[in-house]
Protein backbone atom coordinates (compact mmCIF):
# COMPACT_ATOMS: atom_id res chain seq x y z
CA UNK A 1 0.00 0.00 0.00
CA UNK A 2 1.46 3.60 -0.88
CA UNK A 3 1.25 5.96 1.72
CA UNK A 4 -0.58 8.52 -0.75
CA UNK A 5 -2.46 8.19 -3.94
CA UNK A 6 -2.81 11.44 -6.16
CA UNK A 7 -5.31 12.28 -8.59
CA UNK A 8 -4.65 14.00 -11.51
CA UNK A 9 -1.62 14.67 -13.40
CA UNK A 10 -1.41 18.58 -13.96
CA UNK A 11 1.17 20.98 -11.95
CA UNK A 12 -0.91 20.72 -8.63
CA UNK A 13 -1.25 16.73 -8.81
CA UNK A 14 2.56 16.43 -10.01
CA UNK A 15 3.81 19.57 -7.44
CA UNK A 16 1.86 17.50 -4.45
CA UNK A 17 3.55 14.19 -5.35
CA UNK A 18 6.75 15.54 -5.63
CA UNK A 19 6.92 17.36 -2.16
CA UNK A 20 5.00 13.88 -1.07
CA UNK A 21 7.78 11.82 -2.12
CA UNK A 22 10.68 14.57 -1.03
CA UNK A 23 9.93 13.98 2.62
CA UNK A 24 10.44 9.89 2.15
CA UNK A 25 6.84 9.06 1.02
CA UNK A 26 5.47 6.56 -1.10
CA UNK A 27 3.55 7.81 -4.01
CA UNK A 28 1.10 7.05 -7.05
CA UNK A 29 0.13 9.32 -9.11
CA UNK A 30 -3.48 8.58 -11.37
CA UNK A 31 -3.37 10.41 -14.44
CA UNK A 32 -6.33 10.29 -16.67
CA UNK A 33 -4.80 11.12 -20.07
CA UNK A 34 -1.96 10.01 -21.72
CA UNK A 35 -0.01 12.66 -20.58
CA UNK A 36 1.25 15.19 -17.56
CA UNK A 37 0.42 18.13 -18.00
CA UNK A 38 -3.16 18.87 -17.61
CA UNK A 39 -4.37 22.15 -18.76
CA UNK A 40 -0.81 22.86 -19.99
CA UNK A 41 0.20 20.88 -22.78
CA UNK A 42 2.44 22.28 -25.16
CA UNK A 43 2.84 20.09 -28.74
CA UNK A 44 3.59 20.45 -32.17
CA UNK A 45 1.56 22.36 -34.31
CA UNK A 46 2.87 23.18 -38.57
CA UNK A 47 6.60 22.20 -37.50
CA UNK A 48 6.81 24.68 -34.23
CA UNK A 49 5.93 24.22 -30.44
CA UNK A 50 2.61 26.02 -29.68
CA UNK A 51 0.70 25.93 -25.67
CA UNK A 52 -2.56 25.60 -26.72
CA UNK A 53 -3.26 25.46 -22.32
CA UNK A 54 -1.21 27.93 -20.17
CA UNK A 55 2.10 29.52 -21.37
CA UNK A 56 2.77 32.56 -19.65
CA UNK A 57 4.28 33.02 -16.53
CA UNK A 58 5.66 35.78 -14.39
CA UNK A 59 8.38 36.90 -11.25
CA UNK A 60 5.26 37.91 -9.50
CA UNK A 61 3.85 34.75 -9.54
CA UNK A 62 6.16 33.63 -6.60
CA UNK A 63 6.13 29.52 -6.73
CA UNK A 64 5.72 29.51 -10.33
CA UNK A 65 9.34 31.69 -10.15
CA UNK A 66 10.84 29.44 -7.46
CA UNK A 67 10.53 26.28 -9.75
CA UNK A 68 12.15 28.14 -12.59
CA UNK A 69 15.04 28.46 -10.59
CA UNK A 70 14.88 25.51 -9.03
CA UNK A 71 14.60 23.42 -12.32
CA UNK A 72 17.24 25.90 -13.65
CA UNK A 73 15.30 27.50 -17.10
CA UNK A 74 15.39 30.77 -18.42
CA UNK A 75 12.44 33.14 -19.73
CA UNK A 76 11.79 35.06 -22.61
CA UNK A 77 10.36 38.18 -22.68
CA UNK A 78 7.75 38.76 -25.53
CA UNK A 79 8.00 41.74 -27.68
CA UNK A 80 4.59 44.28 -27.85
CA UNK A 81 3.01 45.07 -30.82
CA UNK A 82 3.62 47.66 -33.50
CA UNK A 83 0.19 48.89 -34.23
CA UNK A 84 -2.66 48.36 -31.45
CA UNK A 85 -6.51 48.02 -33.18
CA UNK A 86 -9.40 48.65 -31.92
CA UNK A 87 -13.43 49.01 -32.54
CA UNK A 88 -15.54 51.32 -31.35
CA UNK A 89 -18.85 49.61 -32.90
CA UNK A 90 -18.27 49.16 -36.34
CA UNK A 91 -15.58 51.28 -36.30
CA UNK A 92 -11.94 50.34 -36.17
CA UNK A 93 -10.05 52.80 -34.58
CA UNK A 94 -5.66 52.33 -34.62
CA UNK A 95 -2.61 53.67 -32.93
CA UNK A 96 0.11 52.75 -30.44
CA UNK A 97 -0.09 50.08 -27.95
CA UNK A 98 0.38 53.05 -25.48
CA UNK A 99 -2.79 55.31 -26.90
CA UNK A 100 -5.07 52.18 -26.52
CA UNK A 101 -3.68 51.62 -22.79
CA UNK A 102 -4.11 55.27 -21.75
CA UNK A 103 -8.31 54.88 -22.88
CA UNK A 104 -8.00 51.05 -21.25
CA UNK A 105 -6.71 53.19 -18.20
CA UNK A 106 -9.53 55.43 -17.97
CA UNK A 107 -12.06 52.33 -17.35
CA UNK A 108 -9.97 50.31 -15.58
CA UNK A 109 -9.55 52.69 -12.49
CA UNK A 110 -12.71 52.88 -12.09
CA UNK A 111 -13.35 49.27 -12.17
CA UNK A 112 -11.12 48.19 -9.65
CA UNK A 113 -11.52 50.98 -7.55
CA UNK A 114 -11.54 49.87 -4.21
CA UNK A 115 -9.81 46.47 -4.64
CA UNK A 116 -6.68 47.34 -2.43
CA UNK A 117 -8.73 47.65 0.61
CA UNK A 118 -11.23 44.20 -0.38
CA UNK A 119 -7.60 42.83 -0.71
CA UNK A 120 -5.17 44.26 1.23
CA UNK A 121 -2.95 40.46 1.09
CA UNK A 122 -3.87 39.03 -2.75
CA UNK A 123 -2.45 35.69 -1.26
CA UNK A 124 -5.19 35.58 1.46
CA UNK A 125 -8.05 36.45 -0.21
CA UNK A 126 -10.65 36.07 2.74
CA UNK A 127 -8.56 38.18 4.84
CA UNK A 128 -10.94 41.65 4.21
CA UNK A 129 -13.99 39.77 2.88
CA UNK A 130 -16.20 42.40 4.92
CA UNK A 131 -14.99 44.50 2.11
CA UNK A 132 -14.47 42.13 -0.86
CA UNK A 133 -18.34 40.37 -0.31
CA UNK A 134 -19.40 43.65 -2.18
CA UNK A 135 -17.34 42.66 -5.41
CA UNK A 136 -17.79 38.97 -4.86
CA UNK A 137 -21.81 39.77 -5.43
CA UNK A 138 -21.32 40.99 -8.89
CA UNK A 139 -20.95 39.89 -12.16
CA UNK A 140 -18.60 41.60 -14.69
CA UNK A 141 -21.01 42.63 -16.50
CA UNK A 142 -22.81 44.16 -13.16
CA UNK A 143 -19.92 45.65 -12.01
CA UNK A 144 -19.71 47.74 -15.60
CA UNK A 145 -22.83 49.01 -15.49
CA UNK A 146 -21.94 50.84 -11.85
CA UNK A 147 -19.12 52.52 -14.20
CA UNK A 148 -20.02 55.81 -16.29
CA UNK A 149 -18.10 55.36 -19.14
CA UNK A 150 -17.81 56.65 -22.83
CA UNK A 151 -18.11 54.47 -25.58
CA UNK A 152 -14.95 54.10 -26.62
CA UNK A 153 -13.65 53.62 -22.69
CA UNK A 154 -16.76 50.76 -22.71
CA UNK A 155 -15.47 49.00 -25.74
CA UNK A 156 -11.99 48.64 -24.91
CA UNK A 157 -12.73 47.55 -21.46
CA UNK A 158 -14.82 45.08 -22.26
CA UNK A 159 -13.05 43.47 -24.84
CA UNK A 160 -10.04 43.84 -22.25
CA UNK A 161 -12.52 42.13 -19.69
CA UNK A 162 -14.04 39.40 -22.12
CA UNK A 163 -10.09 38.50 -22.74
CA UNK A 164 -9.15 38.25 -19.04
CA UNK A 165 -11.80 36.17 -18.11
CA UNK A 166 -12.34 33.90 -20.93
CA UNK A 167 -16.02 33.81 -20.08
CA UNK A 168 -19.11 35.84 -20.84
CA UNK A 169 -19.18 38.86 -18.74
CA UNK A 170 -22.87 37.85 -17.53
CA UNK A 171 -21.33 34.37 -15.82
CA UNK A 172 -18.08 35.75 -14.76
CA UNK A 173 -17.49 37.26 -11.13
CA UNK A 174 -16.35 40.81 -10.86
CA UNK A 175 -13.26 39.21 -7.89
CA UNK A 176 -11.78 37.06 -10.96
CA UNK A 177 -10.15 40.01 -12.43
CA UNK A 178 -9.67 42.13 -9.32
CA UNK A 179 -7.83 39.50 -7.90
CA UNK A 180 -5.47 39.38 -10.54
CA UNK A 181 -5.29 43.10 -10.70
CA UNK A 182 -4.42 42.72 -7.00
CA UNK A 183 -2.19 39.94 -7.41
CA UNK A 184 0.14 41.91 -9.73
CA UNK A 185 1.00 44.84 -7.50
CA UNK A 186 -2.57 46.83 -8.44
CA UNK A 187 -0.79 47.57 -11.46
CA UNK A 188 -3.20 47.54 -15.51
CA UNK A 189 0.20 47.46 -17.16
CA UNK A 190 1.42 44.64 -14.79
CA UNK A 191 -1.97 42.34 -15.16
CA UNK A 192 -1.42 42.75 -18.64
CA UNK A 193 2.24 41.59 -18.28
CA UNK A 194 1.41 38.39 -16.08
CA UNK A 195 -1.30 37.72 -18.34
CA UNK A 196 1.04 37.43 -21.60
CA UNK A 197 4.54 38.81 -22.16
CA UNK A 198 6.92 36.07 -20.58
CA UNK A 199 7.27 31.97 -21.37
CA UNK A 200 9.85 29.31 -20.28
CA UNK A 201 12.35 28.48 -22.56
CA UNK A 202 11.52 24.82 -23.30
CA UNK A 203 7.74 26.04 -22.47
CA UNK A 204 5.46 24.09 -19.88
CA UNK A 205 6.64 20.94 -20.51
CA UNK A 206 10.33 21.73 -19.33
CA UNK A 207 9.10 23.31 -16.39
CA UNK A 208 6.63 20.73 -15.66
CA UNK A 209 9.76 18.26 -15.98
CA UNK A 210 11.69 19.85 -13.61
CA UNK A 211 9.28 19.07 -10.95
CA UNK A 212 8.30 15.63 -12.20
CA UNK A 213 11.64 14.84 -11.31
CA UNK A 214 12.43 16.16 -8.00
CA UNK A 215 11.51 13.13 -6.24
CA UNK A 216 10.70 9.35 -7.11
CA UNK A 217 7.51 8.61 -7.81
CA UNK A 218 5.74 6.18 -9.77
CA UNK A 219 2.61 7.48 -12.25
CA UNK A 220 -0.05 5.72 -13.98
CA UNK A 221 -1.12 7.33 -17.34
CA UNK A 222 -4.61 6.40 -19.12
CA UNK A 223 -6.08 5.74 -15.50
CA UNK A 224 -8.91 7.88 -14.89
CA UNK A 225 -10.31 7.58 -11.72
CA UNK A 226 -13.60 6.84 -11.13
CA UNK A 227 -14.01 6.47 -7.12
CA UNK A 228 -12.53 7.80 -3.71
CA UNK A 229 -13.65 5.59 -0.68
CA UNK A 230 -12.49 6.88 2.92
CA UNK A 231 -12.25 3.17 4.86
CA UNK A 232 -10.82 3.77 8.45
CA UNK A 233 -7.27 4.93 8.05
CA UNK A 234 -6.64 4.10 4.54
CA UNK A 235 -8.53 5.31 1.57
CA UNK A 236 -9.65 3.11 -1.55
CA UNK A 237 -9.24 4.85 -5.25
CA UNK A 238 -10.91 2.74 -7.82
CA UNK A 239 -10.23 3.78 -11.81
CA UNK A 240 -12.73 3.45 -14.39
CA UNK A 241 -10.97 0.34 -16.00
CA UNK A 242 -11.71 -1.61 -12.72
CA UNK A 243 -8.46 -1.36 -11.07
CA UNK A 244 -8.17 -0.91 -7.34
CA UNK A 245 -5.80 0.61 -5.19
CA UNK A 246 -5.54 1.66 -1.89
CA UNK A 247 -3.34 4.25 -0.03
CA UNK A 248 -2.84 6.09 3.98
CA UNK A 249 -4.10 9.09 2.03
CA UNK A 250 -5.52 10.68 -1.22
CA UNK A 251 -5.10 14.32 -3.07
CA UNK A 252 -7.60 14.75 -5.43
CA UNK A 253 -6.48 17.27 -8.38
CA UNK A 254 -8.66 17.25 -10.66
CA UNK A 255 -10.26 20.52 -12.21
CA UNK A 256 -13.12 22.11 -9.87
CA UNK A 257 -15.67 21.48 -13.17
CA UNK A 258 -14.67 17.76 -13.34
CA UNK A 259 -14.86 16.94 -9.76
CA UNK A 260 -18.57 16.39 -9.58
CA UNK A 261 -17.74 12.53 -12.26
CA UNK A 262 -15.88 11.02 -8.82
CA UNK A 263 -17.89 9.35 -6.64
CA UNK A 264 -16.72 9.79 -2.85
CA UNK A 265 -17.78 7.80 -0.07
CA UNK A 266 -18.87 9.04 2.49
CA UNK A 267 -20.08 11.88 0.31
CA UNK A 268 -17.90 15.37 0.57
CA UNK A 269 -18.95 17.79 2.85
CA UNK A 270 -22.27 19.67 1.60
CA UNK A 271 -20.76 22.95 1.30
CA UNK A 272 -18.21 21.44 -1.12
CA UNK A 273 -20.59 19.80 -3.11
CA UNK A 274 -22.55 23.13 -3.57
CA UNK A 275 -18.90 24.35 -4.47
CA UNK A 276 -18.47 21.55 -7.43
CA UNK A 277 -22.19 22.23 -8.38
CA UNK A 278 -21.30 26.03 -8.96
CA UNK A 279 -18.19 25.32 -10.41
CA UNK A 280 -16.46 28.17 -12.72
CA UNK A 281 -17.55 29.92 -15.47
CA UNK A 282 -14.52 29.86 -18.14
CA UNK A 283 -15.66 28.35 -21.66
CA UNK A 284 -13.37 30.30 -23.80
CA UNK A 285 -11.29 29.36 -26.42
CA UNK A 286 -7.01 29.82 -27.37
CA UNK A 287 -6.85 29.87 -31.19
CA UNK A 288 -3.61 29.63 -32.95
CA UNK A 289 -4.00 30.95 -36.47
CA UNK A 290 -1.66 31.16 -39.38
CA UNK A 291 -2.25 34.54 -41.38
CA UNK A 292 -0.27 35.87 -44.76
CA UNK A 293 -0.59 39.67 -45.04
CA UNK A 294 1.50 42.60 -43.48
CA UNK A 295 4.92 41.51 -41.37
CA UNK A 296 3.62 44.10 -38.92
CA UNK A 297 3.10 42.96 -35.44
CA UNK A 298 -0.51 43.72 -34.82
CA UNK A 299 -2.72 43.26 -31.24
CA UNK A 300 -6.38 43.81 -32.04
CA UNK A 301 -9.73 44.58 -29.69
CA UNK A 302 -12.80 43.72 -30.55
CA UNK A 303 -15.56 43.73 -27.83
CA UNK A 304 -18.21 40.44 -28.35
CA UNK A 305 -15.93 38.91 -31.48
CA UNK A 306 -15.41 34.98 -30.93
CA UNK A 307 -11.55 36.19 -30.39
CA UNK A 308 -11.72 39.34 -29.73
CA UNK A 309 -8.12 39.43 -28.39
CA UNK A 310 -5.43 39.15 -31.21
CA UNK A 311 -2.00 38.96 -31.22
CA UNK A 312 0.76 38.71 -33.34
CA UNK A 313 2.98 35.87 -31.66
CA UNK A 314 5.52 36.09 -34.18
CA UNK A 315 6.26 37.41 -38.17
CA UNK A 316 7.90 34.34 -40.78
CA UNK A 317 10.86 35.51 -42.83
CA UNK A 318 7.99 34.68 -45.64
CA UNK A 319 6.23 37.40 -43.82
CA UNK A 320 3.29 35.08 -42.65
CA UNK A 321 3.03 35.55 -39.10
CA UNK A 322 1.12 33.34 -36.24
CA UNK A 323 -1.68 35.07 -34.17
CA UNK A 324 -2.91 34.21 -30.58
CA UNK A 325 -6.41 34.97 -30.07
CA UNK A 326 -8.63 34.85 -26.64
CA UNK A 327 -12.21 34.75 -26.94
CA UNK A 328 -14.71 34.30 -24.20
CA UNK A 329 -16.91 31.08 -25.63
CA UNK A 330 -15.33 28.05 -27.23
CA UNK A 331 -18.86 27.14 -28.82
CA UNK A 332 -18.51 30.51 -31.20
CA UNK A 333 -15.54 29.81 -33.19
CA UNK A 334 -14.16 26.45 -35.10
CA UNK A 335 -11.25 26.41 -36.08
CA UNK A 336 -11.14 23.67 -38.53
CA UNK A 337 -13.75 26.01 -40.26
CA UNK A 338 -11.47 28.17 -42.10
CA UNK A 339 -13.70 29.71 -44.01
CA UNK A 340 -15.36 31.05 -40.92
CA UNK A 341 -12.08 32.41 -39.30
CA UNK A 342 -10.97 33.87 -42.27
CA UNK A 343 -14.68 35.79 -42.31
CA UNK A 344 -13.99 37.00 -38.15
CA UNK A 345 -10.34 37.45 -38.80
CA UNK A 346 -11.23 40.36 -41.35
CA UNK A 347 -13.76 41.57 -38.62
CA UNK A 348 -11.23 42.23 -36.65
CA UNK A 349 -7.78 42.67 -38.23
CA UNK A 350 -8.66 43.12 -42.09
CA UNK A 351 -6.65 42.37 -44.84
CA UNK A 352 -4.96 38.75 -43.90
CA UNK A 353 -5.66 36.18 -45.47
CA UNK A 354 -5.73 32.77 -43.12
CA UNK A 355 -3.45 30.02 -44.29
CA UNK A 356 -4.56 27.51 -40.69
CA UNK A 357 -5.65 27.37 -37.45
CA UNK A 358 -5.35 25.45 -34.48
CA UNK A 359 -7.20 25.52 -30.83
CA UNK A 360 -7.92 22.65 -28.19
CA UNK A 361 -11.36 22.65 -26.81
CA UNK A 362 -11.05 22.39 -23.31
CA UNK A 363 -14.49 22.83 -22.76
CA UNK A 364 -16.18 19.77 -24.54
CA UNK A 365 -13.03 17.70 -22.79
CA UNK A 366 -14.38 16.07 -19.74
CA UNK A 367 -11.50 16.27 -17.73
CA UNK A 368 -11.29 19.84 -17.71
CA UNK A 369 -14.53 21.42 -18.81
CA UNK A 370 -13.62 24.66 -19.06
CA UNK A 371 -9.96 26.96 -18.95
CA UNK A 372 -8.46 28.47 -16.52
CA UNK A 373 -10.55 29.52 -13.13
CA UNK A 374 -13.21 32.21 -13.33
CA UNK A 375 -15.00 31.84 -10.17
CA UNK A 376 -19.01 33.15 -9.99
CA UNK A 377 -20.35 35.54 -7.71
CA UNK A 378 -20.63 34.62 -4.65
CA UNK A 379 -17.56 32.29 -4.76
CA UNK A 380 -15.16 33.89 -2.28
CA UNK A 381 -18.23 34.87 0.60
CA UNK A 382 -19.81 30.86 0.16
CA UNK A 383 -17.46 28.44 -1.13
CA UNK A 384 -13.53 29.40 -1.36
CA UNK A 385 -13.04 28.28 2.06
CA UNK A 386 -14.76 25.44 2.23
CA UNK A 387 -12.89 23.59 -0.40
CA UNK A 388 -9.53 23.74 1.58
CA UNK A 389 -9.96 21.46 4.67
CA UNK A 390 -9.19 18.00 4.03
CA UNK A 391 -12.09 15.20 5.14
CA UNK A 392 -10.53 12.58 6.96
CA UNK A 393 -7.82 11.32 4.81
CA UNK A 394 -8.69 12.78 1.50
CA UNK A 395 -7.75 16.35 0.35
CA UNK A 396 -8.43 18.95 -2.52
CA UNK A 397 -6.25 20.61 -4.44
CA UNK A 398 -5.82 22.16 -7.76
CA UNK A 399 -5.32 26.35 -9.44
CA UNK A 400 -9.04 26.30 -9.32
CA UNK A 401 -9.30 26.47 -5.41
CA UNK A 402 -5.58 28.33 -5.09
CA UNK A 403 -5.38 30.98 -2.55
CA UNK A 404 -3.28 33.60 -4.57
CA UNK A 405 -3.07 32.79 -8.39
CA UNK A 406 -6.46 30.58 -8.67
CA UNK A 407 -6.40 29.87 -11.91
CA UNK A 408 -2.58 30.08 -13.38
CA UNK A 409 0.27 27.60 -12.64
CA UNK A 410 1.22 29.33 -9.72
CA UNK A 411 -1.96 28.49 -8.08
CA UNK A 412 -1.45 24.94 -8.81
CA UNK A 413 2.20 25.05 -7.48
CA UNK A 414 1.07 26.44 -4.28
CA UNK A 415 -1.88 24.16 -3.71
CA UNK A 416 0.11 21.35 -4.37
CA UNK A 417 2.75 22.39 -2.12
CA UNK A 418 0.37 22.68 0.77
CA UNK A 419 -1.51 19.08 -0.20
CA UNK A 420 1.80 17.41 -0.66
CA UNK A 421 3.13 18.51 2.63
CA UNK A 422 -0.50 17.45 4.10
CA UNK A 423 0.03 14.08 2.79
CA UNK A 424 3.41 13.54 4.56
CA UNK A 425 2.52 14.44 8.01
CA UNK A 426 -0.38 12.31 7.88
CA UNK A 427 1.10 9.15 6.54
C1 LIG B 1 -6.25 28.00 -22.78
C2 LIG B 1 -5.59 28.19 -21.44
C3 LIG B 1 -4.68 29.22 -21.26
C4 LIG B 1 -4.08 29.43 -20.02
N1 LIG B 1 -3.11 30.41 -19.89
C5 LIG B 1 -2.38 30.46 -18.75
C6 LIG B 1 -1.19 31.24 -18.68
O1 LIG B 1 -0.79 31.86 -19.68
N2 LIG B 1 -0.49 31.27 -17.51
C7 LIG B 1 -0.88 30.54 -16.42
O2 LIG B 1 -0.21 30.59 -15.38
N3 LIG B 1 -2.00 29.76 -16.46
C8 LIG B 1 -2.72 29.69 -17.60
N4 LIG B 1 -3.78 28.83 -17.69
C9 LIG B 1 -4.23 28.14 -16.48
C10 LIG B 1 -3.31 26.99 -16.05
O3 LIG B 1 -2.93 26.25 -17.18
C11 LIG B 1 -4.09 26.14 -15.06
O4 LIG B 1 -4.62 26.93 -14.02
C12 LIG B 1 -3.20 25.09 -14.40
O5 LIG B 1 -2.37 24.45 -15.34
C13 LIG B 1 -4.11 24.08 -13.70
O6 LIG B 1 -3.34 23.10 -13.05
P1 LIG B 1 -4.06 22.00 -12.14
O7 LIG B 1 -3.04 20.98 -11.84
O8 LIG B 1 -4.79 22.64 -11.03
O9 LIG B 1 -5.21 21.38 -13.09
P2 LIG B 1 -5.03 20.62 -14.47
O10 LIG B 1 -3.84 21.10 -15.20
O11 LIG B 1 -6.32 20.68 -15.18
O12 LIG B 1 -4.72 19.12 -14.02
C14 LIG B 1 -5.73 18.27 -13.57
C15 LIG B 1 -5.47 16.88 -14.11
O13 LIG B 1 -6.49 15.99 -13.63
C16 LIG B 1 -6.76 15.06 -14.66
N5 LIG B 1 -8.05 14.43 -14.37
C17 LIG B 1 -9.30 14.97 -14.47
N6 LIG B 1 -10.22 14.07 -14.08
C18 LIG B 1 -9.53 12.95 -13.72
C19 LIG B 1 -9.94 11.69 -13.21
N7 LIG B 1 -11.23 11.36 -13.00
N8 LIG B 1 -8.97 10.75 -12.93
C20 LIG B 1 -7.66 11.04 -13.14
N9 LIG B 1 -7.23 12.22 -13.62
C21 LIG B 1 -8.16 13.18 -13.90
C22 LIG B 1 -6.73 15.90 -15.92
O14 LIG B 1 -6.55 15.11 -17.06
C23 LIG B 1 -5.54 16.83 -15.63
O15 LIG B 1 -4.33 16.29 -16.13
C24 LIG B 1 -4.40 28.60 -18.92
C25 LIG B 1 -5.31 27.56 -19.09
C26 LIG B 1 -5.89 27.34 -20.34
C27 LIG B 1 -6.83 26.19 -20.52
Amino acid sequence: MNDLIVIGGGFAGVTTARESALRGRSVLLLEARDRLGGRTWRADWNGSPVEYGGAWVHWHQPHTFSEITRAGLDVVVGDSASVAGWYVGEERRSGSVEQRDAIVRRGWDRFVDGVREALPVPHDPLRAIDKLARFDRLTIAERLDELKLSDEEGAVLTAELESLAHAPLQDAGAVSVLRWHALSGYSLELTQFTGGRVTIVGGTAALLDGVASGAPFERWLNAPVAAVTRRGDRVEVATRDGAELSARAAVVAVPLNALGAIEFTPPLSEDKQRAIALGQASRGIKIFIRARGEPTAHNSIRPGHPFGYLDTDWVNGDGSQQLIGFGADAARCDPDDLTAVQRELEAILPGYEVLDATSHDWLTDELSRGTWAIHRPGWYEHHHAAMQPAEGRVRLAGSDIADGWAGFIDGAIESGLRAGAWAAALA
